[in-house]
């Protein structure tokens, strides 16, 4: 008891410094370093050229239209900030809603600061000094992931700041097409040149006669190195001329040239690329699938289990189905941390597939979408970068890491590439997601400027990606690009590193939350005894929870679900709102009949005592029955929701609340 005592205080002590606070206890700390660094920066300013005469002249403040100008300025910033008053609080512990909560003040003060420099990481000609530390923070992330950014060794990974989760996605489709397309351009254009480049160490032993089926089905390291090795056979064998204009006509056989449609006319027997990902995909993938081209029906929706994760088994099945047709698979995305659920997908399951499948001649690049989960990733390593043991790991908490989730965790390394987004788990400003890769080398077929250079040695070499990094904008989707929001997320990885005992010290207070309420809802079930059901869906594998409540006698889903809107309509915030009502700041969303699976939607429906005949694929008019079920949904972030002082527990007095809603919307 005393021990925990003593936990407790020195994990408050570790805390306080973190965040401003949900009553801005650190605005002393803020302001002054804000202060001290803007006087800084407007030293900065003076001192480029001391001996210029200023242009402002002193008493330009006295006249008229300067008078003027700063009146309406003041006026329109002291309109928007009193509308700013009625923001969704996500600072503060009542704030469950979604995936934002206080902000790290390193990250904030560091992109509000560099704001004032104004970088633009396009090039490094626009930001010479910060573009260095987006690369930095591309490794940071890397590490986190246990990917290799050794460039003594290869692969080596690279990353970079996106501004959110939804580019960093279709990155990694655009990256995946650019490489998996990239052989059969080139055989083709070699083919058309009659250029013979013999026997090649990577791919298939005939690179000529290869089928363009054998030649989509490279993987990603493979098609690199295959790449390299033909163009020292280019450069080998012909003169500087004809190298160029057969480089030439590779680049004009390219799906990125050619379209989707003129490319898959040119190679009728390649067959319509699927990519593969659980039922509780992102929206982003169908935006990312409509965006190349793909098309969103191309994305083959993956059955998930009743703990809503990608089910290992169905994933076979839908490979196999795909086999057998003899479509090629672009992808196949896992989800660590689903938006809805916050659920892990099995990695390790997915890795496995692959080298299953690959043996039997069929290749996907697999990509996790770790854009809420990712910085959980900094809870599984040591400072030195080795990763955690799954039964020291589980000494700090009650369920967590679950065997599968363990494994999927460490199974990350094997992966082509990563979304992660520091907006969210990452408690940066948004603006800032990231992009990462197990191998720079995909790097090698996405310049904007056909590259001519064919030298191997010169095109592997450390300081050839280097330099290519530093025009960050010929090998990533944006352009323009805030330097601000990556130098924010490197620095507060540099406070605050991304392993067990730092980040990860942080993100297990979200998971401890989480387990906090899954063990006390009990509570609120028995406060509802007689009054109201209450139900978890689904045990958490992370920090979010949903709740399904149904009054007591009510039978029917479509009833239930109207109940739980009444409930929730206390919980939103919106303009019209005033949310000084608000107690407490929730979230909601509705499952699918088919997302949940006839197994949890039986277990589910039991548990809340409601007529199974009311959940239905295609409900009818009678009012009773609905093909959804609405769940009150909370993002458990805050690291002082469980209160870490008597009567301060934001989890408990939320439960109490919620009773007390039921019990007046019953009342109504
Ligand atoms: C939030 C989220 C995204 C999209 O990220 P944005 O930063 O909102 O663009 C993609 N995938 C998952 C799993 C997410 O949680």
């Amino acid at each position: 008891m005393d021990m925990n005592r003593h936990d407790d205080e020195q994990l408050v002590d570790w805390l306080s410094p973190l965040f401003l606070g949900s009553y801005a206890e650190n605005n002393e700390l803020l302001e002054k370093v804000l202060v001290e660094l803007l006087r800084d920066h407007v030293y900065w300013r003076r001192n480029i050229h001391p001996e210029d005469r200023p242009q402002i002249p002193v008493l330009a403040e006295t006249g008229p239209e300067y008078r003027r100008f700063v009146g309406r300025m003041k006026t329109e910033l002291h309109g928007l900030t009193a509308r700013l008053k009625n923001s969704a609080p996500f600072f503060n512990p009542r704030y469950i809603g979604h995936m934002a909560s206080d902000l790290l003040l390193p990250g904030l003060i560091a992109q509000l600061v560099t704001t004032l420099y104004n970088p633009n990481h396009v090039t490094d000609e626009a930001s010479p000094v910060t573009l260095p530390l987006e690369l930095d923070l591309g490794r940071q992330l890397a590490t986190m992931f246990g990917l290799n950014t050794d460039p003594e060794r290869e692969p080596c990974a690279w990353g970079h700041a996106t501004s959110g989760g939804t580019i960093a996605n279709d990155e990694a489709l655009w990256y995946f097409r650019a490489v998996r397309y990239w052989p059969l351009a080139a055989a083709s254009a070699m083919r058309e040149a009659g250029f013979e480049p013999g026997e090649i160490a990577y791919g298939p032993k005939d690179f000529l006669q290869a089928s363009d089926h054998a030649l989509f089905n490279l993987p990603i390291d493979t098609v690199i190195r295959l790449r390299r090795a033909l163009l020292a056979e280019v450069e080998r064998k012909l003169d500087r001329r004809e190298a160029r204009r057969l480089a030439k006509a590779i680049e004009a056989e390219r799906v990125e040239t050619l379209g989707m449609a003129e490319f898959h006319a040119r190679h009728p027997a390649l067959g319509t690329p699927a990519v593969l990902v659980a039922d509780t995909a992102h929206y982003s993938w169908e935006k990312a699938l409509k965006l190349l081209g793909l098309g969103s029906a191309q994305l083959e929706a993956v059955a998930v289990n009743e703990r809503m994760r990608l089910d290992a088994d169905a994933l076979e099945r839908k490979l196999a189905q795909l086999h057998e047709q003899g479509r090629p698979v672009l992808a196949v995305i896992g989800i660590l941390g689903t938006t809805e659920f916050g659920s892990i997908d099995p990695i390790h399951e997915i890795v496995a597939a692959r080298q299953r499948w690959r043996k039997a001649g069929l290749e996907f690049a697999v990509h996790v979408d770790a854009a809420w989960g990712g910085y959980l990733a900094s809870m599984f390593h040591r400072p030195d970068g080795t990763l955690l043991g799954h039964e020291e790991m589980q000494r700090d908490f009650h369920f967590f890491p679950s065997a599968p989730v363990y494994k999927a965790f460490a199974a990350l390394r094997h992966v082509d590439s990563l979304t992660v987004d520091p907006h969210k788990l990452g408690y940066v400003p948004f603006g800032c997601g990231a992009y990462v890769a197990r191998n720079r080398g995909m790097t090698d077929f996405i310049s904007q400027k056909a590259a001519y250079v064919f030298d191997e040695a010169e095109a592997t070499a450390d300081s050839e990606y280097e330099r290519r990094f530093r025009n960050l904008g010929q090998y990533i989707l944006e352009g323009s690009k805030p330097g601000a929001a990556a130098a924010g997320a490197w620095l507060s990885h540099r406070v605050l590193p991304l392993d067990a005992e730092n980040m990860g010290r942080l993100i297990s207070e979200t998971i401890r939350n989480c387990e906090y309420f899954f063990e006390h809802v009990d509570q609120l079930r028995d406060e509802l005894d007689g009054i109201a059901r209450v139900a978890l869906p689904f045990e958490p594998d992370t920090n979010l929870v949903c709740l399904a409540i149904n009054p007591a006698g009510n039978r029917s889903l479509a009833r239930m679900n109207a109940f739980g809107r009444r409930l929730y309509a206390h919980l939103g915030v919106g303009e019209e709102i005033d949310i000084h009502t608000r107690e407490f700041f929730g979230s909601r969303t509705l499952v699918h009949r088919d997302k949940l699976g006839a197994k949890a939607a039986a277990r589910l429906m039991d548990e809340l005592d409601l007529d199974p005949a009311t959940f239905v694929e295609e409900p009818d008019d009678s009012g009773e029955q609905a093909d959804s079920v609405f769940l009150l949904r909370h993002t458990l972030m805050n690291p002082w929701l469980s209160g870490h002082e008597e009567g301060l527990n934001y989890l408990d007095r939320y439960c109490r609340h919620l009773a007390a809603l039921v019990r007046r919307e019953l009342a109504d």
